[in-house]
């Protein structure tokens, strides 16, 4: 997405400010005003401004006086609100129970519910609703938004443009959920929620790569903090790239594609016919997917990859296997060696990583809003922002660049998708 001109309307100013500072003060965790002014190049007033308006929206507290030092008078300090607000986010990837969770606004995870699922034919919109409408019903203060993530290929207005895991095609799942439950809808790829996820809470750099072994295989990538959508949306979507022309034939119609050779299931396969010792399977498997990687990675210069799957697949084996690859078919004096290490972060990965991506994407339409009502008005919020890094986190009245922040560079990302 290309950067457009900073706009003149003081509403604008507003929302940059209002997400560059809750970025920093997430990142922080504590700041004071003139803390929070030196790093926005905001002035005393500027700043004052901001933190008053998003204390009375409950985005911010005070949480005592500024301790560091020894003497002269003490400022307050300020942290994120955790009890002001909630995001629902709702996992539609798993195959026999859908999940959905509420969290804070920091992505800590306060109630949960799940209904069971069986995958016949594709998901049905009341399943959707109910689940929605249950998670919702626990809410005991106002929601910030509803975050969706989804197995498929979603565009920017939420519409789920093929989902072979649901059944659906074209399903404006967005717009239904917005009428249906009345609140601002962000509706996401799984995977990319996955690398947010990762890249706020666990070990996921500004230039790095997600990889999830599971039914198939797929990715998401981050590049200068900014989540890669694609031209069609599907940036990440290895899992049918042939990668062994003589491979076994795929679902799909080609032979050898990288899903026929490390999912899961053909992975469960080759092990319990046993023709092998398992660790020499998975091995090859890790060494398999190096190789299909080794080139994005010399493209792209990245950081880190992080692997997501099953314990019993993704372990050492696996994991040596695809870091020797990537050495023998990357390795030149001057480019670093991508660190290669298993997603830590459970089951409850992209349930967070979604609502971040709620967070980023809302948490200046606040201002909007009645705190006690779930009124519309988050919806045109999410409409226009424009989601790109440069632009929240560059306050107005300063050509001073604030350092972008893990929580919100993620954000920012998620919430083009
Ligand atoms: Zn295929």
């Amino acid at each position: 997405m290309s950067r457009r001109p900073l706009k003149s309307d003081p509403s604008d100013v507003r929302a940059n400010n209002i997400r560059a500072a809750f970025s920093l003060v997430s990142r922080e965790g504590k700041m004071t005003r003139a803390e929070l002014g030196r790093r926005m190049g905001l002035s005393r007033m500027a700043v004052s401004d901001v933190v008053s308006q998003m204390v009375g929206n409950r985005l911010l507290r005070k949480v005592g006086l500024d301790r560091r030092t020894g003497r002269g008078k003490r400022s307050v300090m300020l942290a994120v609100d955790t009890d002001g607000w909630l995001v629902a986010s709702v996992d539609l990837t798993q195959r026999y129970v859908l999940r959905a969770v509420l969290t804070d606004l920091l992505g800590h995870i306060v109630e949960r519910v799940e209904i069971p699922y069986e995958c016949s034919g594709s998901l049905r919109f009341e399943t959707v609703d109910a689940l929605c409408a249950k998670v919702l019903g626990q809410a005991d203060r106002p929601v910030l938004g509803l975050g969706v993530a989804v197995p498929g290929v979603v565009n920017p207005e939420g519409t789920v443009i093929r989902s072979v895991a649901l059944g659906w095609s074209d399903v404006a799942l967005r717009a239904h959920l917005e009428q249906a439950h009345h609140l601002p809808v962000l509706v996401c790829n799984d995977v990319n929620m996955g690398l947010l996820g990762e890249c706020t809470f666990g070990e996921g750099s500004a230039d790095s790569l997600f990889v999830r072994i599971g039914q198939g295989v797929g990715a998401a990538v981050c590049v200068s903090g900014k989540i890669v959508d694609g031209s069609g949306y599907s940036a990440g979507e290895i899992g049918h790239v042939v990668v062994d022309p003589q491979g076994p034939e795929c679902v799909c119609g080609k032979h050898g594609c990288l899903e026929t050779m490390v999912s899961v299931p053909r992975l469960r396969e080759r092990l319990a016919a046993q023709t092998q010792t398992r660790e020499t399977v998975l091995r090859q498997a890790g060494t398999m997917l190096g190789a299909a990687l080794a080139m994005s990675i010399g493209l792209l210069d990245l950081a880190d990859i992080s692997v997501a799957g099953p314990a019993d697949i993704v372990g050492t084996a696996f994991l040596d296997g695809m870091r020797d690859e990537l050495k023998a078919k990357t390795f030149v004096d001057y480019h670093c060696q991508p660190a290669v290490h298993r997603c830590e972060q459970g089951d409850d990965l992209v349930l967070r990583g979604q609502a971040v991506a709620v967070v980023c994407r809302l948490v200046d339409s606040v201002r909007d809003r009645d705190g006690n009502d779930d009124n519309h008005r988050g919806n045109a919020a999410a409409d226009t922002l424009e989601g790109t890094l440069g632009e929240s986190e560059r306050p107005h009245d300063s050509t001073d660049a604030v350092q972008p922040t893990k929580l919100m560079t993620k954000m920012e990302v998620a919430g083009s998708r």
